[in-house]
């Protein structure tokens, strides 16, 4: 509850901005060991390592961070908070990332930054799951984010079919066109309806990790297929920056890659399904 009280009032207000540090350089879809380490030491911990690829890094007051309590031994991790300009903790940006530029990302290095054992996340040795947890949530959202991207690309070609005129005709009056308006129709409202699924589980506290991967995987990837349709009714002027749907082209392409990628999601679909 102090924990709540410090740092997700102060996110909620937008006052602070938060950050979850779990890939590092050698660790991104398999995180079930890492090489950043927690050693206790008293009523401390002492962290060490690198994280790297974290949204927010450059700019965040805090990171949530994933890190191995005991070395080598998969699982065995420990969730800490650690506070901007604690001795030891440097964060740098990364540079040259193809979408979502209002979200930096950076990197996170640790020498032997000491942490008070009030700065630690749920149980002690349980980082790992409580890390599932967080990433079964934001992986709803990321599908939500996918979801609204297609819309937001569907209204626009929409708007842009009934304006554009070629042949003496509306764009919009060419069948091909309207076909493609109508398959991306099909695709975003399925994805949004997995979405609610997915959503409504959460809302009613039991989280169904395959159901979570599903909503992820197919919005997401529903989401670039229908943005690159939306690209093609704009013709060039899709490819050129002025119009939203270049931004969206660019930016969509983080959502089956973040929180896992497709692959991953697809892995967790498949083992739920064989159990
Ligand atoms: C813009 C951006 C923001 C990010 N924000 C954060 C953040 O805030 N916090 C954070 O901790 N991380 C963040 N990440 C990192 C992101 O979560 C990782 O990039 C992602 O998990 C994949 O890890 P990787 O890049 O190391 O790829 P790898 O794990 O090296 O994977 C490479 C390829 O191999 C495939 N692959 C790997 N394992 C398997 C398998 N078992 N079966 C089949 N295919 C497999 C992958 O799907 C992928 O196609 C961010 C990344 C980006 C680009």
């Amino acid at each position: 509850e102090e924990q709540k009280e410090k740092y997700l009032v102060k996110v909620a207000r937008g006052e602070w901005i938060s950050s979850g540090a779990f890939t590092e350089p050698a660790h991104g879809s398999d995180i079930t060991v890492l090489d950043t380490t927690a050693k206790r030491d008293g009523d401390y911990y002492v962290i060490n390592g690198t994280k790297t690829l974290i949204s927010n890094a450059p700019i965040a007051d805090f990171a949530v961070v994933l890190c191995q309590s005991e070395p080598g031994v998969r699982y065995k991790q420990t969730l800490l908070i650690v506070d901007k300009g604690c001795e030891g903790f440097e964060a740098s940006k990364i540079e040259g990332k193809m979408g979502i530029r209002a979200s930096p990302i950076g990197e996170y290095s640790f020498n032997n930054v000491r942490v008070s054992i009030e700065n630690l996340v749920g149980t002690e040795g349980m980082g790992f799951y409580h890390t599932l947890e967080f990433l079964d949530l934001g992986r709803v959202g990321v599908a939500a984010q996918a979801v609204g991207m297609a819309q937001g690309a569907l209204d626009r070609a929409l708007r842009y079919a009934k304006e554009r005129s070629q042949f003496n005709r509306k764009i919009a009056d060419f069948q091909v066109i309207q076909h493609k308006l109508a398959d991306m129709a099909i695709q975003i409202e399925a994805a949004r309806l997995l979405t609610y699924k997915a959503a409504w589980y959460v809302d009613k506290g039991r989280i169904i990790p395959e159901l979570t991967s599903m909503a992820k995987t197919y919005a997401t990837e529903m989401a670039i297929r229908v943005i690159d349709e939306a690209l093609q009714i704009f013709g060039g002027y899709g490819y050129i920056a002025e119009y939203d749907v270049e931004r969206y082209y660019r930016d969509v392409r983080i959502t089956p890659l973040y929180e896992g990628t497709s692959e991953i999601q697809r892995n967790v679909i498949a083992k739920a399904l064989l159990r």
